[in-house]
């Protein structure tokens, strides 16, 4: 794991680096993950922690990959109220980067939305655990 901030630009891409390491966005309808279907797991880009199910993913129209649960313990949750807005930021338990952010608006059965950023996760097709 990195111990500094130059560790981490060199481990991550100048993109992942701007959004995990510096709370960025990606452009909506970007990431390589929006469209992803296949069952599996997704783990957080900068360290591997295993963070979501497949089986909790959907398709919420906003252009980001969208999840209404996380692994037990997988994330953690900062009061984010930069841009003039209170939000909750979603962040990997395990490193601390940046993944999104967290409404209370979701479709499904949890009432959560979880907005990502492609770019801060990796998936492996296989089993999805949930
Ligand atoms: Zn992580």
């Amino acid at each position: 794991m990195p111990k500094n901030e130059d560790s981490w630009k060199e481990k991550l891409t100048p993109e992942q680096y701007a959004v995990l390491r510096e709370k960025g966005t990606e452009p909506a309808f970007t990431g390589a993950l929006l469209k992803e279907k296949r069952a599996g797991m997704y783990t957080c880009a900068a360290c591997g922690n295993m963070l979501f199910s497949s089986g909790t993913k959907f398709d919420s129209g906003t252009g980001w990959p969208s999840f209404d649960d996380a692994l037990p313990g997988a994330v953690k949750f900062i009061d984010d109220n930069s841009h003039g807005m209170h939000r909750t930021e979603v962040v990997c338990a395990n490193c601390g980067s940046h993944l999104g952010h967290l409404f209370d608006d979701g479709p499904t059965a949890t009432g959560k939305r979880y907005c990502l950023n492609s770019v801060c996760l990796e998936f492996g097709e296989g089993e999805a655990k949930k």
